[in-house]
């Protein structure tokens, strides 16, 4: 039997494709095996947001290298999209440079036409090693921020999978014990637009409400100004979706958003979360935060670091701003120096830690819904999970807590870690 071995950089529609991948090489007859293990093929799913995503892409290139084996190397993902040319003339152990759009062929390519691989639509049942399954149900953004590669490798078409094909995807996961499903897309707002007739995420998770006995619907990131009409109302009258949103602000600062292309104001972004918060009051709102845009004075950093505490998300992801030859932003001058960014960059992460703290004290007493993981952790022989608003907790409990839905009160929050207490268990 041919051994194959997966490695995958980047985001959630990354994740979920290379999924694809390894639920079709295991169907057509291939053995899964750890990257760092001796395999015929080795499948590397890169990303190429920032330099650093570009970089690791090909440490992982160059690992299999070291292997020191003849095996084959294939190489797809956003940086094997931008980088082809580069990418064969530097790494010549690479046998093949597959695009995104070509992407989920490879299992076809390697095992020469297998008839139980004729279908390139994804459907997958199986999401191995995690006990929540992506499933990404739309491709492509038209936004083209100023300093964003997405667009160019992505597709700036948006494509979206048809509602049918979606719900036939998540009962399968549903069968398969997944009692979380995390919808994703390269720019998941823009869900439907392109479809005949044209629907909403909205009309779609409409018509997944009937699951929200034993499931719930966790939704990836959303652009702040695209948010779909009826959402809130929908999040706020349904147990299915989490009352979590992940809205990427990028920046604080009015000028630096609009160099960014971002087509909102710091106010107008202000002004939806209220919103939101007054119709849910236990969302969760998280975000990502660039720092060292080019231009970027102190002045306007700290605008951006004030606006943070000031929302008080619960979770902050930081990047430092990258240059993408493609994009507007690779010309803007002066760039900030590195060093500055990485000050910047610390600063923001303390700064998320403690916003972290702040918003799961707020729910000290409360009782939560939790999805309980599979591993327990081996020094303190807790179990943890994540609440629907997104707080990790750790609590006691038996093995058959595991992949369960429970509710937990959570009694303790310190330094980063949350404690909590099994109240009942929920789903079998
Ligand atoms: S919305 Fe902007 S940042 Fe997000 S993928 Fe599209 S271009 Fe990139």
């Amino acid at each position: 039997m041919a051994k194959v071995a997966l490695a995958t950089l980047g985001c959630k529609v990354n994740q979920y494709e290379t999924q694809v991948l390894r639920e079709r090489l295991v169907q057509a007859g291939f053995r899964e095996v750890p990257f760092k293990e001796k395999a015929d093929f080795y499948i590397i799913n890169t990303c190429s947001v920032t330099e650093r995503a570009d970089h690791k892409s090909e440490e992982l290139i160059k690992a299999v290298k070291k292997n020191g084996s003849t095996a084959h190397l294939i190489v797809t993902g956003c940086y094997a999209e931008v980088e082809k040319d580069k990418l064969r003339k530097r790494f010549p152990q690479i046998d093949l440079v597959v695009g995104n759009e070509e992407k989920l062929k490879i299992p076809h390519i390697i095992t020469e036409a297998n008839k139980n691989l004729t279908n390139t639509k994804p459907l997958i049942q199986t999401f191995y090693n995690h006990n929540r399954a992506f499933v990404k149900i739309e491709d492509g953004c038209n936004q083209f921020c100023s300093y964003c590669r997405v667009p160019y490798v992505r597709g700036a078409e948006i494509k979206s999978r048809d509602p049918h094909e979606v719900l036939k995807e998540v009962e399968g996961l549903i069968l398969n014990g997944f009692k979380e499903i995390v919808l994703v897309g390269v720019n998941l707002a823009l869900y439907g637009r392109d479809l005949d007739p044209s629907i909403s995420l909205v009309d779609l998770l409409r018509r997944m409400q009937y699951l929200e006995e034993t499931t719930r619907v966790r939704l990836s990131s959303l652009e702040p100004h695209l948010l779909p009409p009826g959402l809130i109302d929908l999040m706020s009258n349904c147990r299915l979706i989490c009352a979590h949103l992940h809205l990427p602000l990028q920046s604080g600062d009015p000028e630096i958003l609009q160099r960014m292309g971002r087509r909102y104001t710091p106010h107008q972004y202000r002004r939806l979360v209220e919103n939101i918060k007054k119709m849910i009051p236990s969302v969760a709102i998280t975000t990502d935060v660039m720092v060292g845009f080019p231009g970027e004075t102190q002045k306007q950093f700290l605008n951006t670091y004030h606006f943070l505490r000031e929302i008080g998300f619960s979770r902050l992801h930081t990047f430092r701003f990258s240059p993408r030859i493609e994009t507007r932003a690779y010309s803007i001058q002066p760039r900030v120096e590195e060093k500055v960014k990485k000050e910047r960059s610390k600063c923001l992460r303390e700064l998320g830690e403690n916003l972290a703290q702040n918003f799961a004290s707020r729910f000290l007493g409360d009782t939560l819904r939790v999805l309980v993981e599979e591993k327990v952790d081996r020094k303190t022989g807790l179990f943890s999970g994540y609440t629907d608003n997104y707080i990790r907790v750790s609590f006691k409990g038996g093995r058959e807590l595991k992949n369960k839905l429970v509710m937990v009160r959570l009694v303790g929050a310190n330094q980063g870690q949350v404690r909590g207490q099994v109240e009942k268990v929920l789903s079998c």
